[in-house]
């Protein structure tokens, strides 16, 4: 459960969100759509404690992530939450394999282990014989199923995920968000998706339309 209430801005005189009050239940998918500007990527910030309100808090499995240390909230971010954002999120250095396999050996896996798994998430996500691309040897489509696997592999309670379809043409884009949203479902696993594109949000159960910091419509499917 994840729950965030009355949260004013985190950027100086600025006000990027006001009297929000959301609360995603386990294995739910929500999306959030709305205008540039009106708030969307500061509330996925704020929900997935990337970005600390000035006041009002968010709760995640009952506790509200202020109360814990900078440590504690690096590593539940780690273990509990994934991340999938428009583009350019993967290591170009790293090969496609090495990219998944990170976050599970920055949670203490061994380099064995972790690719094992690794292999497995892309091969789920129709990965296979890619490998040991290095992101730039990949499509557009191509890398965001790297990053899908990227957010996946750690078994995350909830998935972030910021346009994630926004750079990708129509029919890449519903790819994208059938594996996503097919692998979320089977692990019991949330989604929150921010996306500009209605057709996007309708793979959600909930969609949330956000205005100038608020959110002025809440529609379920
Ligand atoms: P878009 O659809 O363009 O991504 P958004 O709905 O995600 O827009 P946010 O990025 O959440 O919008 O921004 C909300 C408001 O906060 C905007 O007015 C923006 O200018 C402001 N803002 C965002 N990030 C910062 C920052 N780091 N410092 C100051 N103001 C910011
Ligand atoms: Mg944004």
């Amino acid at each position: 459960q994840q729950q965030q209430q009355a949260s004013p801005s985190p950027f100086a005189d600025h006000i990027a969100l006001r009297d929000v009050n959301v609360s995603i239940q386990a294995g739910e998918s929500v999306a959030i759509m709305g205008p540039s500007g009106s708030g969307k990527s500061t509330l996925l910030h704020c929900l997935a404690g990337i970005l600390k309100p000035t006041s009002g808090q968010v709760l995640y499995q009952g506790t509200a992530l202020s109360s814990r240390s900078d440590t504690e909230r690096t590593k539940l971010r780690r273990s509990d939450f994934g991340f999938v954002f428009q583009s350019g999120q993967l290591l170009p250095e790293l090969s496609a394999l090495a990219n998944v396999a990170l976050p599970l050996m920055l949670n203490g896996q061994s380099f064995g282990e972790a690719t094992a798994i690794a292999a497995k998430w892309l091969n789920a996500c129709g990965l296979a014989g890619l490998f040991d691309r290095r992101p730039g040897e990949l499509s557009g489509g191509q890398s965001q199923r790297v990053a899908l696997a990227r957010a996946l592999v750690i078994q995350p309670s909830i998935v972030f995920a910021d346009e994630p379809t926004g750079a990708l043409d129509q029919q890449t884009g519903h790819m994208v968000m059938d594996m996503l949203t097919d692998a979320t479902q089977q692990n019991h696993c949330a989604l929150v998706v921010v996306t500009h594109d209605i057709h996007v949000a309708q793979y959600c159960s909930r969609i949330l339309t956000m205005q100038d910091g608020q959110i002025i419509e809440e529609q379920t499917l």
